[in-house]
């Protein structure tokens, strides 16, 4: 058997290198909306539901492009694992519909005490 390239004939590694590319670009911009049309704080740390993160709009495995910005958007984290591989209409309506925002993200006041 021939070693097996994928469909591109572009070695893995160089499509890790473009993908992470991709992704750091998709980061640095500031979309005009997200999926929940709430605004992204980029000084929100990693792991938090409010942070950054990339999403693929075209899931990779329902044949979209990792590389392609068209196809990425800077989403929060929470709402990425709502959209999960669903559409990114389902995923505007469900966030639309159903609390996103989990009470650790939003700042604690006690102004109120
Ligand atoms: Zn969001």
């Amino acid at each position: 058997m021939r070693p097996t390239a994928n469909a591109t004939g572009i070695p893995r590694s160089i499509n890790r290198q473009a993908r992470n590319l991709a992704r750091q670009r998709a980061l640095a911009q500031q979309l005009l909306y997200a999926i929940c049309d709430r605004p992204i704080d980029d000084a929100i740390a990693w792991s938090d539901p409010m942070s950054a993160e990339v999403d693929e709009i075209i899931p990779v495995s329902r044949g979209g492009s990792a590389t392609d910005l068209r196809n990425l958007e800077k989403v929060h984290r929470c709402c990425n694992q709502l959209k999960s591989d669903k559409s990114l209409a389902w995923a505007r309506r469900k966030a639309k519909g159903a609390p996103t925002v989990k009470p650790t993200a939003i700042p604690f006041s006690t102004s109120d005490w």
